[in-house]
This record gives C-alpha cells, structure tokens and sequence, in this order.
C-alpha cells in the first residue's frame, strides 16, 4: 500500500517555496541581488537604463549590429530608449529565436513642456507636471523626489539632469496638505481624486530676484530659479519645451525585511526582467544553445506601448531582420516572418503577489506568492481576459518541463481575482508575430508604488529562468 504522503506528493500541484526548497542557492541569489540594487540605483530612466547596456555591452565585447559587421554577440540601441542584445546560436537564425521582452520605462511625473511658473498665492516658484502611467496620485505627495532628464537645445547639443540623488544634491518635493484641513479638499473625495494631478506641483525655489535699482520685478522668484538654471546648465526657458525631465523618488535600493530577504525600490516593475534578462543572455556562451538568443529592453509599456520606442514599433523586427542577414541569411519578408513565426516569446514583466493588507483581491490558488520563485501567467487582460495573449497550454507545458529540468523554481499564477481590475503586458503586442509567447516575471508588493518590494529568490529565480530558456528552450 502506497502512503498517503506519496500519493500527495506524486498528484498534488503545490507551489515550492524558494527558502525551504532551493535553499542552497541562498547566498547566489543575495550576491546577484547586490548587483541588481546598484543598477537599480543608476538607472531610473529608460535613457539611462539604455546608456547603461550601451556602454556595458560594448565593454563586453557585444557589436553593434550595423551593415556589414559579422560576429556572435550584437547589440542596438533607438532613439536612446530601446536596447536589443543578441547571441548567435548554433542554429540558423530562420530555425527562430528565443526571444525575452521586458521594460525600461516606469511609472512617473514629467515635466509639462512648460514647467516653470511662480505661484500667485504663495510667492513660490514651482514645477508643473504630467503624470506618466497607471500612478496613485496621493503616494508622490511630501515624499522627497528627484528630476532625471535630459534637455535638447535646438542645435542638438544635450544637457543631461540628475538632481536629487547626491547626497550634497537638493531634493524636491510636492506638499501634501496638512490634515488638519484636508477636511473639505481631500476626506470627502474618494481615494483616486483626493490629489488632482493639477495639485502635483513640485515647489522648485523661493528666493526672488532682487533687481539692482530696488525696482519691483514680476515673477522675481521664477526669474532667479531661470538665472541659476542658466548658470548650471546654460539654458534658458525655451529649452524645456524640447526636454524630458521625469521626476522620480529620490534615493537608493534597500535591503528589506529583518533577514534582508527582500529588495525595496523604485521602478522594479519592470527593471527587476530587463536587468535579470540582461544578465542571462550575457552570462551564456554561444557553445551552449541552440536558438539565437535576443533580449529586447522596450520603452513606453506603462501607456501602452505606443510610440517610436514602444514595443508597438518595428524596432525588434528590423533588428532581427537584420541579424538574419549578419548571419548570411536571407532577410525578405517571408524569411522575416517564418523566422517570427518559429520564435519563442517570454513577456518578461512583473506579477502581483498576494499582498497581506489585501488578500481578497487575490484568489489564492492561483496567485503569485511571493519567495516561490518566477511566475508564469498564461493570460492577463481583464473582462474575462480581454485584452490578453493567452498562450497556448503547448507552449506552457515546454516551458514548465523546461524549468524543471534547469532546476528553477516556478509557480503558476494570474493578477487579481476575476473581474477584481486587471492589467495587460507586452505579450499581446509580441504575438501579433505569430511566436508563441508567455508572461513570465516575478511578484511584487505595492506594484506601481515609489517602493515596490520584491523577494531575493523570485529576483534570482527569474534571473535562472531567463537562461534556462536561452539554453535549452
Ligand atoms: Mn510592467
Ligand atoms: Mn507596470
């Protein structure tokens, strides 16, 4: 007679928890996890998370793929936004390739194009803004911030900012209002209006211009904020309307929890997949995988992937259309779209894991926990899962045998209960090719939120995944 402990072990699904199971991988998945904060660190923009590869890479010895090179190792980068990496496999380049798509952009605060002004009520120069993304207003508001962005004169010259993450740096801040009035403006709204996106002004300066002769001058505190301005970085107030400055939270990535199991940081959704992804395709060697491995770092998944820079755009064909020909294949059209069609597809974007202030918004079963390892989401969407990929179960099945065999630790698991809200990916948009193509991303807490918390095995377990699928997907 069999046990009944066996017979639950041989039939019954149950997720593995990372620190019980893998517990030997500990102290890799802390070491990658120090690396991962310090990119964290220096790459808060997708501008700089592209500067960032561009110049890692190139010290890797990654070419940039152009007419005429040849090689294993490429790498491009658009309109310093986007950032495609590939390794050459055994294979031809047509048998299709394996493909891992994340983001680099994050929910934000821009700029308007016309920022500056000097507040009529309070005498204070100030910053107008535009939220970017799905934001919780209130959660910016008297929290210190920085500005990153860069300012494009009209000649084409390039006034790169970072403000606010030195130590010596001033920050900047958006002052909520104190709740001994918020009584009327704020307590009779609900959560989403509370803080109107028009009350998200950042307060830049206060002391005004003194004019030489004592005369009265109009906006003098504006006026001194354009004259340090124009000292710092020579620039005048026309040059904003040509510049991209996004405020984001000031400060570092921590360690978090009492046993520093966990990552707190801004713009982990969805840096956490392009760093792990990055560093999978960097880490393999060419001698051990078959398919053409291509990591693609997208701008602009956070408003829906529009743009030049979005994943919407031709950028990650052309590319690999491209790499066909550097591998002395043909690059027509219907190579191009077989070669799609072969393809394999992670959508390497962040899940939600149950949060313990609100776990009814999840379904238990078949949510993401955090600390057990890289999710994968057969569909998202919303409305009865429209707006979704929905891979197909064939594709889920290799792709969990795959796991399995690497040895990663995995789970299956939606966002949210159904009809809870809902979100969409990049999965759809890399499906239009005809590839098969699946979520895969680790959980977070607070998604969305200026400190996004994350666990050290789902970051490590979705770093091992990545190359799992390079290797022998
Ligand atoms: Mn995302
Ligand atoms: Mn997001």
């Amino acid at each position: 007679m069999k046990k009944t402990e066996d017979i639950q072990k041989d039939l019954i699904y149950s997720r593995k928890n990372f620190w019980k199971e893998f517990s030997q991988e500990k102290d890799e998945a802390y070491e990658l996890c120090d690396e991962y904060k310090q990119f964290l660190d220096e790459c808060k923009t997708e501008r700089e998370c592209t500067d960032f590869y561009q110049k890692k890479l190139q010290n890797m010895g990654y070419t940039e793929l152009k007419d005429g090179v040849t090689g294993k190792k490429y790498f491009r980068t658009s309109r310093c936004k986007n950032v495609a990496i590939a390794q050459k496999g055994k294979l031809p380049v047509s048998a299709g390739v394996n493909l891992i798509v994340s983001h680099i952009d994050a929910p934000r605060v821009d700029f308007k194009q016309s920022p500056l002004a000097q507040d009529s009520a309070s005498g204070l120069g100030i910053i107008k803004t535009h939220y970017y993304g799905g934001i919780k207003k209130y959660q910016w508001m008297s929290t210190p911030l920085a500005i990153h962005g860069v300012i494009i004169r009209q000649d084409g010259t390039k006034v790169n900012i970072c403000l606010g993450e030195d130590e010596n740096d001033p920050v900047f801040v958006m002052p909520d209002l104190l709740p001994h009035l918020a009584k009327k403006v704020q307590y009779t709204e609900k959560l989403a209006t509370a803080v109107k996106a028009e009350h998200m002004q950042i307060v830049f300066n206060s002391i005004p211009y003194i004019d030489s002769e004592d005369k009265e001058v109009k906006d003098a505190v504006k006026l001194n904020a354009l004259i340090l301005l124009n000292e710092k970085y020579g620039i005048c107030e026309e040059d904003f309307l040509s510049a991209e400055l996004e405020i984001v939270p000031a400060g570092k990535a921590r360690d978090a929890g009492l046993d520093r199991s966990m990552v707190m940081a801004y713009g982990q959704d969805d840096r956490i997949c392009a760093f792990t992804s990055a560093r999978a395709i960097t880490d393999i060697t060419a001698e051990d995988f078959q398919k053409t491995a291509i990591v693609f770092l997208a701008d602009k998944e956070e408003i829906g992937s529009e743009g030049n820079s979005g994943a919407k755009s031709i950028f990650i064909i052309d590319f690999i259309a491209d790499l066909l020909a550097a591998s002395g294949e043909k690059n027509d059209s219907v190579t191009l779209r077989k070669t799609l069609l072969n393809s394999q597809i992670l959508s390497a974007d962040v899940n939600a894991a149950i949060n313990p202030n609100y776990p009814t918004v999840h379904e238990k079963q078949n949510a993401v926990h955090l600390g057990c390892g890289v999710g994968i989401a057969k569909y998202t969407g919303s409305g009865g899962k429209g707006g979704s990929n929905d891979a197909n179960a064939e594709f889920n099945a290799h792709v969990f045998k795959i796991f399995n065999e690497g040895g990663v630790c995995w789970q299956s698991g939606a966002l949210g209960k159904v009809d809870e809200g809902g979100g969409g990916t990049i999965a759809k948009f890399m499906a239009e090719y005809g590839a098969d193509v699946i979520d895969c991303g680790p959980g977070v807490l607070g998604m969305h939120s200026l400190y996004e918390l994350t666990s050290k095995a789902d970051i490590y377990s979705s770093y091992k995944a990545y190359k799992v699928f390079f290797l022998k997907g």
